[in-house]
């Protein structure tokens, strides 16, 4: 499974890119050689909409997407797109996206005391990260999540229907 290193300015598409199940390191006030070095050691593609960077990473022989970052459904299609990657909904949940951790299932009964009562009377799946201890659980925020991998879904479909001459390509 791809990971990723996403840069500064892309702090909002690596939590996204953790809730679809992708290990994730974001890195904000990172230099340019770090980032380099971080993703050579840890095996990580580089995401980033800095060219500069880009160009270097592309000298070096490391593996990156430049995206826009003006939009994180452009910027997912995009990255997406250009590693062959689908919308694949079936690792959703598995990745704390405050801190890139492994998510665990939980009972109820085990997150009683960390979440509110009246959510835990009206859910049943609960995921702990095992880092942070956070806890999530199915239905809002995981749905409009779901509401966004399915937007991204749509918009892969419509860019392979459209442009599949220049992805031919590949292989
Ligand atoms: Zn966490």
């Amino acid at each position: 499974m791809m990971r990723f290193l996403a840069d500064a300015m892309l702090g909002s598409v690596a939590r996204k890119l953790r809730i679809f199940g992708f290990d994730t390191l974001y890195v904000p006030d990172t230099s340019d050689n770090e980032i380099l070095r971080l993703a050579a050691e840890q095996g990580r593609i580089i995401l980033t909409a800095d060219k500069e960077l880009f160009k270097r990473m592309m000298k070096r022989g490391a593996q990156g997407v430049l995206v826009d970052g003006a939009s994180d459904l452009d910027d997912m299609a995009h990255i997406f797109e250009k590693l062959g990657i689908s919308a694949d909904l079936s690792r959703m949940g598995s990745r704390c996206t405050s801190c890139n951790g492994a998510l665990a299932q939980k009972r109820p009964d085990e997150v009683g005391g960390l979440v509110p009562a009246t959510v835990l009377a009206r859910h049943e799946g609960f995921w702990q990260c095992a880092d942070c201890q956070k806890v999530y659980w199915d239905g809002g925020h995981l749905g409009r999540i779901r509401a966004f991998a399915r937007t991204l879904e749509d918009r892969l479909a419509d860019s392979s229907s459209t442009s599949s001459s220049s992805s031919s390509s590949k292989g």
